[in-house]
C-alpha cells in the first residue's frame, strides 16, 4: 500500500474514526455498566435484607444459629445486630470492619485498606417488640469480577473489529478503484503505442467510475476522429499534389529535350525540375507513411531473413556509398537470422538507416550493420563514424520533419526517415534508440521480437 495512495488515506481515515467511535462506546459502556450494577446491587441488598426479615419476623432469634444458610444469598452477606449495635448472628466478609456504625437510609459504600463494600442497614421491630438491625454487605470485588468478563470481551472485540473493518474496507476500496487502475494502464498503453482506437472497459454499475470511463472513452473517440481527419488531410494533400508535380516534371523534360532554349532558360528549368523531383519524392514518402499507418493494425508478417535483407539494401545503396567511398560491412552473429515481420516495412527501415549512415557519414568512412541476439529478441545495430548527433538533438531526431541542420542536408532528405523507423519498430513491438557523439559517429540500435 503506497503512503500517498487514496486507498491508504481513506483506510486510515475510517479506521481512525471507527477506532475513536469504539473507544467512546467502550468508555460509555464501562460507565453504564458500573452505574447499572450499583443500582442492581442496591435492589439486591434491600431484597435480601427484606427476605431475612420475613423469615425471622415474629420469631425469637434462637433458631438462626442452626440456619446459617439464611445469611448468604446471591453474593449478599447478612448479619443481625442488637439495638445497641452488638453483633447477634450472621456472616460478613473476612476483612470487613465489623465496628462500622449502623445507619438507616440508602446503600453506602465503605472503604478499608484498598477493599470496598456496599452496605445496607435496616432497623426493624420484631413482633415481640424487640428492636434489631439487619445489615446486608456486598463486596465490591464481586462486582468487578461480575463485570470483568464483559470488559475483557470488549477489550478484545473492539480492536479486532477495528482491524477487520480496516482490512475489509481496504479490500473493498481496491475493488472499487480497480477501474481507475485500468484507466491508467489504458492511458499509458495509448501514450506508448499511440493507438487511439483503444477503449476502456466500462463497468456494469452505473456509478461515478462508470461515468468517468464513459467520459474518457468519449474523449478518446473525439481525439481519434481528429487524428484520423488530420491524417486523412495529409494523405489527401499528397494525392492531390502527385498529379501537378508529375505534370511539372514532364513539362520540364519536354522543354529540356524538345525545345532549343537559350542556356539561361535551360538553367532555370533545370532548377524547377530539381525542385519538382524533390517534391515528388516528398509526396511519395507522405503517401508511403499514410499507407503504412493504414496497414499498421494488420501487418503482413512473413519470415524475413535479416542478413539477406541487409545485403540487398547495401547493394541497392552501393553506388551512393561509393560516391563517398564509404564501406558497408555486414556482421551476422545471429544463430537464426529469420524474424517474423512485414517485409516492405523492414526494407524501409534498413534503407532509411543505411541511407542516413551514408548521407551523414564521413568520406572514406564505414557503416557496420551488426545482427545480434538480445535474449529472445534480435538487435540490429547500424554503426557509422560520420558527423554524429549532439546529445540535445538525440530525442528530437525521431520527430516528423525534424532535421538537425536542415540547411546542410541534401534535397531528398525531409526529416521523415527516422520518424518512419520508429513507427515501424513500434508497430512490431520493438524499440529504437541511438548513441552518438558529434565528430565520432552514431550507432542506431533496433530491437525487435522474433
Ligand atoms: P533526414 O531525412 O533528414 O535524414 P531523418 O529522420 O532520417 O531525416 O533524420 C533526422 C535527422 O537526424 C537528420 O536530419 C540528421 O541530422 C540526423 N541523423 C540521422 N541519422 C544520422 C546519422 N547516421 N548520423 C548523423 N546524423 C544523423
Amino acid at each position: 500500500m503506497k503512503i500517498h495512495s487514496i486507498k491508504f488515506k481513506i483506510t486510515c481515515w475510517y479506521t481512525g474514526i471507527i477506532t475513536l467511535l469504539f473507544g467512546v462506546i467502550f468508555v460509555f459502556a464501562l460507565w453504564y455498566l458500573g452505574r447499572y450494577s450499583e443500582e442492581a446491587i442496591n435492589e439486591e441488598l434491600q431484597d435480601e435484607v427484606g427476605d431475612l426479615l420475613e423469615s425471622i419476623y415474629g420469631d425469637s432469634l434462637d433458631f438462626l444459629s442452626e440456619n446459617r444458610a439464611l445469611f448468604f444469598d446471591d453474593g449478599v452477606m447478612l448479619s443481625i445486630y442488637d439495638e445497641d449495635s452488638s453483633f447477634i448472628e450472621g456472616i460478613f466478609p473476612e476483612d470487613f470492619p465489623n465496628n462500622t456504625p449502623l445507619a438507616a437510609g440508602g446503600m453506602r459504600k465503605v472503604r478499608r485498606q484498598g477493599e470496598s463494600w456496599f452496605l445496607y442497614d435496616r432497623k426493624t421491630e420484631l413482633a415481640n417488640g424487640r428492636m434489631i438491625w439487619i445489615r446486608g454487605i456486598y463486596s465490591y470485588s464481586s462486582l468487578v469480577a461480575d463485570n470483568l468478563w464483559m470488559i475483557r470481551l470488549m477489550a478484545v472485540l473492539f480492536p479486532m473489529i477495528a482491524v477487520l473493518t480496516g482490512v475489509i474496507g481496504y479490500r473493498m476500496l481496491v475493488k472499487a478503484l480497480h477501474p481507475v487502475l485500468i484507466i491508467t494502464e489504458t492511458a499509458n498503453e495509448i501514450t506508448s503505442s499511440m493507438t487511439l482506437s483503444r477503449r476502456i472497459p466500462v463497468p456494469m454499475n452505473r456509478d461515478e467510475i462508470y461515468e468517468l470511463c464513459r467520459t474518457f472513452n468519449q474523449m478518446l473517440e473525439s481525439l481519434e476522429k481528429n487524428f484520423l481527419r488530420e491524417r486523412q488531410f495529409s494523405s489527401d494533400a499528397a494525392h492531390e499534389l502527385r498529379t501537378p508535380v508529375s505534370v511539372i516534371l514532364s513539362h520540364c523534360e519536354y522543354c529540356l529535350e524538345e525545345l532549343s532554349l537559350p542556356e539561361e532558360a535551360e538553367n532555370e528549368i533545370q532548377i524547377i525540375q530539381r525542385k519538382a523531383r524533390q517534391m515528388s519524392e516528398l509526396v511519395s514518402r507522405l503517401l508511403e507513411i499514410s499507407r503504412s499507418e493504414r496497414k499498421k493494425n494488420k501487418l503482413e508478417k512473413e519470415e524475413v531473413d535479416l542478413e539477406l535483407l541487409a545485403e540487398s539494401v547495401a547493394e541497392e545503396l552501393q553506388e551512393k556509398a561509393e560516391q563517398k567511398e564509404i564501406t558497408i560491412e555486414i556482421e551476422d552473429r545471429l544463430k537464426e537470422p529469420v524474424i517474423h515481420a512485414d517485409l516492405s516495412m523492414m526494407t524501409r527501415l534498413f534503407i532509411n538507416l543505411t541511407d542516413n549512415a551514408i548521407v551523414y557519414g564521413r568520406k572514406r568512412g564505414y557503416l557496420r550493420i551488426r545482427l545480434e541476439e538480445e535474449g529472445d529478441k534480435v538487435r540490429i545495430l547500424f554503426e557509422d563514424n560520420g558527423i554524429g548527433i549532439p546529445l540535445e538533438e538525440q530525442e528530437r531526431i525521431w520527430d516528423r520533419f525534424y532535421q538537425v541542420d536542415a540547411g546542410h542536408t541534401r534535397g531528398e532528405n525531409f526529416g521523415l526517415g527516422l520518424f518512419m523507423v520508429r513507427q515501424i519498430v513500434e508497430w512490431h513491438n520493438g524499440t529504437a534508440s541511438v548513441e552518438s557523439s558529434p565528430g565520432r559517429g552514431s550507432t542506431f540500435a533496433v530491437v525487435l521480437p522474433r
